[in-house]
């Protein structure tokens, strides 16, 4: 017998009969004699739709600013995730399996205080685990905890990947399955490059580029979660039949495991491409050439949560003034922007200048500390293709370019190709 946390995201659990085909899948580790808990997602489109009801509900007459209650935005979205569990709960019962549903607070759950981020600070598994003794199933919303003011808080979209993976820690289970519409972790985003292939094992590492690179099949802090608590997770669909050869098998079930790099046999030079579209570029132009004058910038961006990604800082030309560039999250450009202008008179600044629709598209890969030349490929295959790169940021592991929006795709594939992603 084993523990195991099953995760189902939005579009496994869109309507009552993909309810019931999660319920198989369920069914099939409860009758393998294993102990889950099951942690869910909200139908897929109902969080976007709670999020616009929020945005509508909190307009302002003759304002364009849209500022809402973070603690009132995080009630109304955290119940999309409420519904889901009580009806698989509901669908297990009718199938003759002990159940029941628990939001974030009953567990609890228990989060810091950042509203629409909230960080998971403690899980109180001791219920559950005595539940597990008489034979009942947890179902668990994803998505939500509650905070120190004792209100609901939610984690960040995407976040009910870190539940999952949150939950499966406190339970100390031996296993994390997050089912999901794609049956495993891509070389890249499949929806984009049908030849992307599934990888049947990815490092720790490299998840975390791919995921805060903007491959969304996973949310970044469940991926840190699982690195430190070092639990077992797989990506797995669940669109399969529940009880195909297989399905079950505890060891090597289908999807992806995401493990440590001394795990993977054959490692590739390049694992994966990644990207992330609707990013900003904002350029200060004729900068003071001083020290500070970065910390003068980048500090207030900072107290204002506004993160900030590339930064290229070009070399003066009269030793006195310069350019310098750097990229934020289209929709936080209006924020920067006043930011800035706040501060134009310490920081020192001629104009601001700034373009949003841009895209970054990174290459990831553990093989790169011991290559050289993988960055110079990326960029002549770009070239080929008369795409213009705006700019460029590195790390050990991964290269990212930020490019004009519509060539996108046409990015993706052509690096996709040139590391023979497609090939087997
Ligand atoms: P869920 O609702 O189950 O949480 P998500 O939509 O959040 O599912 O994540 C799954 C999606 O992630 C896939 O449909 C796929 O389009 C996208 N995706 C992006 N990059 C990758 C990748 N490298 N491998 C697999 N899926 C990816
Ligand atoms: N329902 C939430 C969202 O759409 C959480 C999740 O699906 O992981 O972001
Ligand atoms: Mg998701």
């Amino acid at each position: 017998m084993a523990r195991i946390v099953m995760k189902f995201g939005g579009t496994s659990v869109a309507d009552i009969p993909r309810i019931r085909n999660v319920a198989r899948h369920v069914k099939r580790e409860i009758d393998a004699g294993h102990e889950v808990a099951v942690v869910v997602s909200a139908m897929a489109g109902k969080t976007n739709e709670l999020v616009a009801w929020v945005q509508d509900a909190s307009r302002q007459e003759g304002s364009s600013l849209n500022l809402y209650d973070a603690r009132e935005y995080d009630a109304v979205v955290a119940s999309g995730e409420q519904v889901t569990a009580g009806l698989l709960a509901l669908v297990l019962q009718a199938m003759g399996i002990n159940a029941r549903s628990w939001q974030g607070w009953q567990i609890p759950i228990r989060t810091d205080s950042a509203h629409g981020a909230a960080r998971i600070e403690d899980i109180d598994g001791s219920d559950l685990v005595r539940r597990f003794g008489e034979g009942q199933v947890a179902v668990i919303t994803g998505f939500q905890g509650i905070g120190p003011d004792k209100r609901i808080a939610t984690l960040g979209r995407g976040g009910s990947d870190t539940s999952a993976v949150a939950v499966a820690a406190a339970l100390k289970a031996d296993r994390c399955d997050i089912y999901t519409d794609v049956d495993g972790v891509y070389t890249t985003d499949p929806r984009i490059e049908p030849k992307a292939r599934r990888l049947s094992r990815i490092s720790f590492e490299e998840m975390l580029e791919m995921a805060s690179l903007g491959a969304k099949v996973l949310q970044v802090r469940s991926v840190e979660l699982a690195m430190v608590h070092k639990v077992r997770t797989f990506v797995r669909s669940s669109f399969e039949d529940p009880d195909a050869p297989g399905m079950g098998d505890f060891d090597n079930p289908p999807g992806t495991l995401i493990c440590d790099e001394d795990e993977i046999v054959e490692q590739q030079v390049v694992t994966g491409i990644a990207y992330a579209k609707d990013e900003a570029q904002i350029s200060l132009r004729r900068v003071a050439d001083r020290p500070g004058v970065a910390a003068g910038i980048f500090g207030p961006m900072a107290e204002a949560n506004i993160n900030v990604d590339m930064i290229v800082q070009n070399i003066s030309e009269d030793g006195s003034r310069t350019d310098m560039t750097f990229t934020v999250p289209s929709g936080d450009v209006a924020r920067a922007l006043a930011v800035l202008e706040k501060n134009k008179a310490s920081v020192g600044f001629d104009v601001v200048q700034h373009e949003t629709g841009m895209t970054k598209v990174s290459v990831i890969g553990i093989g790169m500390r011991s290559h050289a030349g993988v960055a110079a490929t990326a960029f002549k295959a770009l070239a080929e293709k008369g795409i213009n790169i705006r700019a460029i940021t590195t790390s050990e592991i991964k290269i990212s370019i930020l490019i004009d929006g519509p060539y996108a795709e046409l990015a993706v594939r052509t690096l996709h190709s040139v590391y023979g992603l497609d090939k087997q």
